[in-house]
Formats: structure tokens, sequence, C-alpha cells
């Protein structure tokens, strides 16, 4: 779909120039600014303050190396980045993503979803994100250890508790969060809330772990409550097998569906008779392992490589956990044909954007990513707070929050969509939802002469 509006038009014409060869980037900018379309037409401050022009540059890119040494003696090097994008309505907050894949594009996409992400959570968070294209696959302890302490050494110039909060991400679990908390506080002398996602001994919060699936869960059973159907008897495909993934089936399955399939980037395992959860988790967390695994331990389950063919299992509902860009037009084609009623993003930007012109074309649920996972982020602020409080909450009083903050999120987006006519629209509705808080900050806080 082509812009209707000559000067978002404009502005999305100069971030493809200036960021060249950043197509994640790129994307991720020109659903925003399309959804922006009604508000500029409303809003000529927000046009005359110059806000979507600078909406579009992060604050601050820091790039920087990462010297380690492997089990064999020998000297690697990646590079780090952090993404410092928005902090107009609070300290830069956002994952850290250790993967091969990794670079500057992936990098501001994610930034630039986050800004909008955590403005929609209510909370006094900014944007940011980074992390590094080290893969931790097939690492020992002690080299993920050595690479987290030599990232961190960087890393702990640029970040402060009042400054930049990050946390995990893909590739970044609490062994991961924990080497780099340990390496802060031994260079800064300092027990501060500087990383979220902590262990449960060292100032981490109840209920974070599970946040982002549980939180997946909570905006996506309100989504389908507001259309009088629920999660209750539903048969679900959720991509992925990491932690939003996992924590997404445990609750999906709570709220009565059943989960059938889950995957990896290798490939996919169905169990008609609902996935065993512990067996996953004995896989995945404890031992590491593929998801081929399941199907060997698993009487009745199958495993098939390829992981894009998760989407040709027949389900109600589905729930895309694992990364950018996987779930295409062809997948959402046959999604819709084999009948789904509800698709709820607990990966950032797993649909592209002709999938979701799919599925709203054929009046398909849809909660996109920036709405529907922000619970990770949520809960990652609360976590904050009680650090500064010193204090630490029940498992109950934030997952209670949790989900007040998944329903005011979805409530939120769906008035400003049917503000800016486009009722049931989530996507546009949470683009501007999120958009018009850190605008109206960046607007008050005026422009540096
Ligand atoms: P994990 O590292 O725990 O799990 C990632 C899962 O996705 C793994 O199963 C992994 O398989 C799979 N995966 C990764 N890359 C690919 C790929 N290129 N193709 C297919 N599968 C892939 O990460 P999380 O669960 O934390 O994150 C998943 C998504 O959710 C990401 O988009 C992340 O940004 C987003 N998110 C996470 C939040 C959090 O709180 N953790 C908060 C909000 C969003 P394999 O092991 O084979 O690589």
């Amino acid at each position: 779909m082509a812009f209707k509006n000559t000067y978002l038009e404009g502005i999305f014409n100069k971030v493809c120039a200036r960021n060249a060869n950043e197509p994640e980037f790129h994307q991720a900018v020109e659903e925003v600014l399309k959804s922006l379309e009604p508000v500029v037409e409303k809003r000529p401050d927000i046009v005359k303050a110059g806000v979507i022009e600078r909406i579009v540059e992060p604050e601050r890119q820091i790039l920087f190396r990462v010297s380690w040494v492997n089990d064999k003696g020998e000297v690697q090097v990646n590079r780090g980045f952090r993404i410092q994008y928005n902090s107009a309505i609070g300290p830069y907050k956002g994952g850290l993503r250790l993967h091969p894949s990794v670079n500057a594009s992936i990098l501001k996409f994610l930034g630039f979803e986050q800004t909008f992400k955590n403005s929609l959570t209510g909370l006094p968070i900014g944007g940011g994100k980074g992390g590094s294209d080290f893969d931790p696959k097939g690492k020992s302890d002690l080299e993920i250890m050595r690479f987290c302490q030599s990232f961190m050494t960087e890393l702990a110039k640029h970040i402060g508790p009042d400054t930049d909060v990050p946390a995990g991400d893909i590739g970044t679990g609490a062994r991961e969060i924990g080497y780099m908390y340990g390496q802060y506080k031994r260079l800064q002398n300092e027990f501060t809330g500087i990383l979220t996602g902590k262990g449960l001994t060292y100032g981490g919060s109840l209920a974070r772990t599970e946040a982002t699936g549980y939180g997946l869960c909570y905006f996506t059973e309100k989504m389908l409550n507001d259309n009088n159907d629920s999660f209750k008897g539903k048969v679900v495909v959720i991509s992925g097998s990491g932690n939003v993934a996992i924590n997404a089936a445990v609750k999906a399955t709570q709220f009565g569906a059943k989960v059938i399939a889950l995957s990896d980037s290798g490939g996919y395992i169905v169990d008609n008779n609902g996935v065993n959860i512990d067996v996953i988790n004995q896989i995945k967390l404890v031992e590491r392992l593929r998801i081929s695994e399941y199907a060997k331990r698993v009487p009745g389950s199958t495993y098939t490589e390829n992981c894009h063919g998760i989407w040709s299992v027949k389900c109600d509902i589905a729930l895309p956990c694992a990364t950018q860009n996987e779930l295409d037009k062809a997948s959402a084609d046959t999604l819709v044909g084999n009948g789904v009623i509800a698709v709820g993003e607990g990966a950032n930007m797993p649909s592209t954007p002709e999938a979701i012109d799919v599925f709203i074309n054929n009046g398909i649920l849809f909660g996109p990513a920036k709405a529907a996972n922000a619970g990770g982020v949520a809960t990652s602020a609360l976590e904050m707070a009680q650090n500064s409080a010193r204090l630490s909450w029940t498992f109950e009083e934030v997952d209670a929050r949790l989900k007040d903050i998944m329903t005011n999120i979805y409530k939120n987006s769906a008035k400003a969509a049917k503000e800016y006519g486009a009722e049931g629209n989530l996507v546009i509705g949470a683009n501007i939802a999120g958009f018009l808080k850190v605008a109206e900050a960046m607007m008050a806080q005026g422009v540096a002469y």
C-alpha cells in the first residue's frame, strides 16, 4: 500500500536514503508512518515541531569491539551495539540480543518499535535496544561468561539506573544477565538495578520470566473476549521455543486452550495431545537441546524440518513468538485458509507487512507486537520500581499489575483506532496511541538550539 500523505512519504524517503541497506529499519518506520496519516491531518502542531523527522532518528548509537578468548585460547572479536533510541518519557529501556544476525538495521528497528511499545505500557520508560553478533549456540558456560564480561566492560560506560537499563532478548536469558550484572557491579562498585531480568536472589522480579508470554495471552484473551470469544477449547500453534513461546504455551493452556505445535530455527514439532511443557522445559532450558528431541521422547508426536512449515498446521489461534519476518504472506494465506480466528504477535515484527494485510483484510483478530508483547518490558519497569524502593513484590502482585497493564494497552489501542477512523485495526491504534505520548513529551521538552 502506497503512502497517501506526501509529507510522510518525504520523511520515509529520507530515512531510506540516510540509512541505506537497513531493510528491517525501513520496514518498521514505514508501518508506523503510514499509521500516522490521520494524526498528521488532525495535529498540525506535531508537524510544525518536527516531531516525526526527529523520532525516526535514534538519539545515540554506540558501536564497540568485544574481544574475548575461547576455550582453545584463541582470540575472538565480535561487535557490540547499544541504540539509545528515545528518552522523551524515561530512561532508555530495551533488551540485549545475542545472535549472529545482529546488525544496526535490526537493532534500530527494535529500538524504534520499543519506543512506542514502552509508551503504550503507561510506565515512564524510553526506548533502546542492543546486543552483539555473538552466537551463544554451542559455546561453553565459561565462553559465555567471558563474552558477557567483555561486552559489559564497554557497555557499563554508557548505561545507568537513570540513563539506560537493558534487559534480555533472543540469546540473553537469566545466565547471561547474571554474568553481565556481576561484571557491572565489579566495575562500578554499586548495587543498582542496572539490568532487568535478574535472578531472584539479587534483585530480579517474580513473574518477569513469564511476563512476555503471559502478557501476550492476557492481551489475546482480551481481544477475543471483546469479540465474544476466548482461548477456551481452541487449538493453538506457537512458533519458537524460547522464553516467550514457552510461557505463552503455559498461559494459553491455563486458559483452556490446547497448544499443539512449537518450533526452533531447525524445524517444528506437532503433538495433537497438547505439548507437554515439562518435557519442553527439560529439553530447552535444562539440557539446551534442539526441539527435534521432543519427538524422540514423546510417543505420537512428530518433528518436521523447516521452521516455516509450522504455519501449515491447522489452528484457531496462531502466536508467532520466534523472530522478525518469520510469517510471510504465503503462511498468512495458509493460516486464513485453515480457519485461524486470531493472531497475537509475541516476537517483534514477526509478520511481514503483506502477511498483516492478509489478516486485516480477512477480518482476523490481530494483536500487533508492540501492543501484544509489551508485558515483558512492562514487568521490567516493575522490576526497576522494586529495585529503587528496595522491595520485592509477590508473584500475584506483579501478575495482577501485568494483567491490568495488558488490558489497558488493549483498550487504549482500540480507542485510538476508533478515534482516528480505523475501528478494529489495532496496528493503527497501537502505533497512534504509542506515538502521541512520546510526541507530546518531545514537544514539551523543546528542540535544542
Ligand atoms: P529466546 O532466545 O528465548 O528464544 C528464541 C526462539 O526463537 C528460539 O526457539 C529460537 O530457536 C527461535 N528463533 C530465533 N531466531 C530464529 C530464526 N531466525 N528462525 C526461526 N526461529 C528462530 O528469545 P525470546 O523468547 O526472549 O524472544 C523471542 C522473540 O520475542 C524475539 O523477537 C524477541 O525480540 C521478542 N521479545 C522478547 C521479550 C522477552 O521478554 N524475552 C520481550 C518482548 C519481545 P533457536 O534456538 O533454533 O535459535
